[in-house]
């Protein structure tokens, strides 16, 4: 029983085989919705100790179903599995055996965090309800969250609440950061499309230039955030593409522009695409060009409701050994498909020291396997601390 050991102590004795299962996944990454072998491993993995599994949820997702007692709670526990379209440039004996794929945000080691709670819970089953193990496909922009949803992960895995982690390069193994409120950014990615009147470059008076155009657009959209935004309140708004025309005499008739817009509220980022669409629609008029602005692939911010974030703090804590949790982590502007999961239910997502690593989407990134213990402590403790068998 759990009484004897630490939650750390117990799950360090998984160390091999789950260090194991990490690397292993490290040197097959699959990209999101191609997680096939990864996906087969885990649901075999959780078969082996006795947990219900049901695959092809929202894809290659698999939920792992774990009950104790008879209580009506409920926990959801989510990891994603995918990895990056990008060469790995470290030499490890694990390294990526595929060519232009690699586990460079850390998945790998979330998935198998994640196993190493249930098999944790699945031997000590020291709570009072059901654990739902969500591990889901596609995080790195393929809506592999939104995918599980829609294929009704919530009403076919009803939870109370919902936890989520990611690994955070920089921060010591053994640390945990959160807050309560918001924790990653909203957003989105943007296109323009400017339409003028093409004509020979050296005939610009017969030409309503769309170059030109794109280019105070460009400039103008820089001071919504300067001037449109308050002070106190966080947002970005980065151009990242401008392309027109092909040849060097030839003035085209349309510019597109491209980028991506990031804050924590909802209300601030409605502000700002209207002005953005005023401001380009504005500036083309000014031209004599038209502009069309749309919103391709939206992010909901990442938002930490109070008590979860607070008992997920509090369980980190508990887990045994030296721990630090920063309860009042900054929020970064970075985006995290997990904000669908807490738009549709309450919960909280923490992040998880993994030492001086490369940072995330860097090419030698690499997994820290000495978190696996201190992560998956930190999940199966916030399932015992909140369904608490009875007496
Ligand atoms: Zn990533
Ligand atoms: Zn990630």
């Amino acid at each position: 029983m759990r009484n004897e050991y630490s939650v750390l102590e117990k799950i360090r004795t998984y160390q091999g085989e789950l260090a194991a299962f990490r690397q292993d996944l490290h040197a097959h990454p699959e990209l999101g919705m191609e997680e096939f072998r990864t996906s087969q491993k885990v649901a075999d993995k959780l078969a082996e100790w006795g947990i219900a599994v049901h695959r092809g949820v929202g894809g290659t997702g698999v939920v792992g179903v774990l009950r104790a007692g008879d209580g009506p709670a409920s926990v959801g526990l989510r990891a994603d599995m995918d990895a990056l379209a990008m060469q790995e440039t470290g030499n490890r004996p694990y390294s990526s055996g595929t060519a232009g794929r690699m586990h460079a945000c850390g998945h790998d080691g979330h998935t198998t965090m994640l196993l190493g709670a249930a098999k944790y819970l699945a031997e000590t089953r020291d709570f009072d309800g059901t654990v739902n193990f969500i591990f889901q496909p596609a995080e790195e922009g393929r809506g592999g969250a939104e995918a599980m949803l829609e294929d009704g992960l919530l009403t076919r895995f009803p939870c109370d609440r919902i936890f989520g982690m990611h690994n955070w390069p920089g921060y010591p193994v053994g640390s945990f950061a959160i807050n309560s409120g918001p924790v990653m950014a909203g957003g989105g990615f943007f296109d323009i499309v400017v339409t003028g009147r093409g004509a020979h470059g050296a005939r610009p008076e017969e030409s309503v230039d769309p170059v030109l155009t794109a280019c105070h657009i460009v400039t103008a959209l820089q001071s919504i955030v300067a001037r449109n935004v308050a002070p106190r309140d966080t947002a970005v708004l980065s151009v990242t593409k401008i392309v027109g025309g092909d040849a060097h005499n030839v003035i085209p008739q349309v510019a597109r522009i491209g980028g991506t817009l990031r804050a924590f509220d909802p209300a601030l980022l409605a502000r700002i695409k209207e002005r953005m669409a005023t401001v380009a629609s504005g500036v083309a008029m000014a031209f004599g060009a038209t502009a069309e602005l749309s919103f391709g692939v939206r992010f909901a911010p990442t938002v930490n409701d109070e008590e979860c974030a607070r008992e997920f703090a509090d369980a980190a804590q508990d887990i045994g050994g030296e721990i630090t949790v920063d309860r009042a982590m900054a929020p970064v502007m970075g985006s995290e498909d997990f904000s669908f999961m807490l738009e549709a239910v309450r919960g909280a997502y923490i992040c998880i020291g993994n030492g001086d690593s490369a940072p995330l989407h860097h090419p030698d990134y690499d997994f820290n396997d000495e978190a696996i213990a201190y992560g998956a402590s930190a999940l199966a403790r916030v399932v015992e601390r909140v369904m608490q068998p009875p007496g």
